[in-house]
């Protein structure tokens, strides 16, 4: 029976990292993923554009990591933003940066950022075996032996020196991610930190987000109010779905949304739609396209200042007669206009779940973890990386860094395990 020096069970941005740097040191790797091809994940991710990384410096990546980032500061030193931009351009692979630091492929394709790590794993001679789901871990005296798999009904045995596990979280499990490194971790004596849904969709109720359906805001000032208190505000870019909110500002709210909800707090969220205009300088405005168009009926007049979509919400919200012609609207109806437009309110209900929630929160216990290794404190010839652990970003290219961070130096651990 072949041993492996070094087997990683999942094939995303984490096992794929890992393997191509356990390999540098020419040991024997064996990369395992249950799913019929690689890093689905990565290929629907940032939209089919994979928003890579981020521009960052280290300490504004902490910022935007929970709940323990500090944590990751030997695998950031270790590899970082340059050290993946320069591995992918190794294979010719370009990448541009875009809002907020943002680094996506020049392509604006992330089945090329898969091609060129897969391509990096090819070169090293990484055996990929696809369609094997890691079903069970072999153990003895806190040490690992060997492996179950299941590849298409068919068990398997496999003997390795040591372990990786970079089975992600529990998010999006049509990819693969649905949770199994949870279990075979707890199996072997680690604890799992509460799991949540995280950069989540939210519902809200009633049909005001229905009527907006496909409505993407780009600067809108965001805020979220707990029991009445406002508690945070985000600027960026949203969008209405039927079922409620979505988008990159929802998505980074959507943490403290879920949290405060779970508590069975009261949810709001709360939509500046003018947020360059303080309540003073919109009534001016406001006043402004009134006096110009006294003729005109206000449905076309607010075209100054809305997307076509929310004119009809805002008025029947406010209760003025589209059809109405400006000249005839009161100072009473500019002000509920003004209001409308700064403070347009949704009450949350709920959330998309797993199936939608861009990461999973909690996981491995970092406390379990030698953040210097990333190897397991409990069972000598483990290691973790990626989404598994209890560590989570906010949206703007911190997860896949996190992945890539963790699964170098799971990698470059395992394979160096013999002179540790
Ligand atoms: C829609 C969407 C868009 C995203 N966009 C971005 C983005 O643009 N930028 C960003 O930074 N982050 C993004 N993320 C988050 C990012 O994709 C994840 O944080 C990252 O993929 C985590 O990498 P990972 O390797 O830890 O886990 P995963 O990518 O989830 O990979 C885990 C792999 O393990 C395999 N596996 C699981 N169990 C087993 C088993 N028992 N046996 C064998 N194989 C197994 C799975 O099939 C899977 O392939 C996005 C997430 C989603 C859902």
């Amino acid at each position: 029976m072949k041993k492996y020096k070094i087997i990683i069970v999942g094939a995303g941005a984490s096992g794929i990292l890992a393997s191509i740097s356990a390999a540098e040191n020419n040991a024997s790797v064996l990369l395992l993923e249950k799913m019929s091809r690689e890093a689905r994940k990565m290929l629907i991710s940032g939209k089919g554009r994979c928003n890579i990384t981020n521009t960052a410096y280290k300490s504004e990546f902490y910022k935007k990591i929970h709940p323990k980032p500090k944590f990751l500061k030997h695998a950031f030193s270790n590899f970082f933003s340059a050290e993946i931009l320069n591995l992918l351009e190794s294979k010719g692979l370009k990448t541009k940066e875009e809002r907020g630091g943002r680094i996506f492929p020049v392509s604006d394709k992330a089945a090329d950022v898969v091609n060129a790590l897969l391509q990096i794993a090819n070169d090293k001679k990484i055996k990929i075996i696809k369609d094997a789901k890691v079903e069970d871990i072999i153990s003895e005296d806190k040490k690992i032996k060997a492996i179950k798999i299941n590849i298409k009904g068919k068990h398997e045995i496999i003997e390795t020196e040591n372990l990786i596990l970079c089975t992600g979280g529990k998010s999006y499990p049509a990819t693969g991610s649905t949770g199994d490194g949870y279990i075979l971790a707890e199996k072997l004596g680690h604890t799992i930190t509460d799991l949540k849904p995280a950069l989540v969709p939210l519902k809200t109720e009633g049909n005001l987000a229905e009527k907006l359906q496909g409505l993407s805001l780009k600067n809108s000032n965001v805020s979220i109010w707990i029991n009445n208190k406002k508690v945070s505000s985000e600027f960026g870019e949203m969008m209405f779905a039927h079922y409620g909110l979505t988008g990159p500002v929802i998505l980074t709210l959507s943490k403290i949304a879920i949290d405060a909800f779970d508590k069975k707090n009261n949810v709001e969220i709360s939509i500046d739609l003018k947020p360059a205009l303080d309540e003073q300088k919109l009534d001016n405005r406001l006043q402004r396209e009134l006096n110009e168009n006294g003729k005109k009926q206000i449905r076309n007049v607010l075209k100054n200042l809305l997307p076509t979509k929310l004119i009809p919400v805002i008025l029947e919200l406010t209760e003025i007669d589209q059809y109405k012609v400006c000249n005839q609207i009161s100072g009473k109806e500019r002000k509920k206009i003004r209001i409308i437009l700064k403070n347009l309110r949704f009450k949350v209900s709920g959330h998309r779940g797993y199936k939608e929630a861009i990461v999973t929160s909690g996981g491995i216990n970092t406390n379990e973890i030698d953040s210097k290794t990333m190897m397991s404190k409990i069972v000598k010839n483990l290691f973790f990386a990626g989404e598994l652990i209890d560590l989570d970003g906010e949206t703007g290219g911190y997860n896949f860094q996190i992945a890539f961070s963790t699964g170098w130096l799971a990698g470059q651990s395992a394979s160096n395990s013999d002179k540790n």
